[in-house]
């Protein structure tokens, strides 16, 4: 957010009283104002070196992350990079990477992560296995409960993301969840962060722009 109008001030409260309800949950947030702030801010948190791999996401490609990643500072564990025999030994390494990145679908005013996956590896490894998660979230992610979060999954993430992956889904017809039975279906796993065990694994940076869906 880089201007100080009223409608960019009411949503920098937003992130800030989101910031405090996830410390509130033992999770670390930051602000990042542009989406230069965030690469800075992760190019810091991620020691040259460390292993990195990363849940499939648009928010993270918009924010120049994945090309972070791919720089060559980490050993990065990039399913994108394999074919598609090498595809589940790379997913399976993920859970022992030293950083796990990702965005998130929704992110609640009440400091909760709302996160659903189709092949659940992404939602398994924020869960438990990397030594350290961190969400990268543009502000148009956050809501005010677990149920509108459930809600923009429904209206607008897993629709869209249906149709960036040309699923056969009748989500890509009407635009809203139809709660499928496709074999094609994207919406398999819900996994919810609230208050967590071990202080500072996970790490959000909000960013003050519009990122993924
Ligand atoms: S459950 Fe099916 S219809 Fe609903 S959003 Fe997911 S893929 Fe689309």
């Amino acid at each position: 957010m880089t201007n100080n109008s009223p409608l960019a001030q009411v949503h920098e409260k937003m992130i800030q009283r989101t910031m405090k309800m996830l410390e509130h949950n033992n999770m670390t947030a930051y602000y990042a104002p542009t989406i230069q702030d965030a690469q800075r801010l992760v190019k810091e948190m991620i020691p040259q070196g460390a292993t990195v791999a990363c849940g499939g996401s648009m928010s993270l490609e918009e924010a120049g992350i994945v090309e972070i990643l791919r720089s060559g500072d980490y050993t990065f564990w990039d399913r994108a990079a394999v074919d598609s025999t090498q595809q589940d030994e790379v997913l399976r390494k993920a859970f022992f990477a030293d950083y796990y990145l990702s965005s998130s679908n929704a992110v609640t005013e009440q400091g909760e992560l709302y996160n659903v996956d189709g092949n659940a590896n992404r939602v398994a490894a924020l869960c438990y296995g990397p030594k350290h998660v961190l969400f990268v979230v543009g502000y148009n992610k956050i809501v005010p409960t677990l149920e509108h979060a459930k809600e923009r999954v429904q209206a607008v993430a897993a629709p869209a993301n249906a149709i960036r992956l040309h699923r056969d889904t009748p989500c890509t017809i009407t635009g809203h969840c139809e709660n499928c039975h496709s074999p094609q279906r994207i919406c398999c796993t819900t996994v919810i962060h609230q208050q967590q065990r071990e202080p500072g694994r996970i790490q959000v940076i909000l960013v003050g722009e519009e990122l993924g869906y």
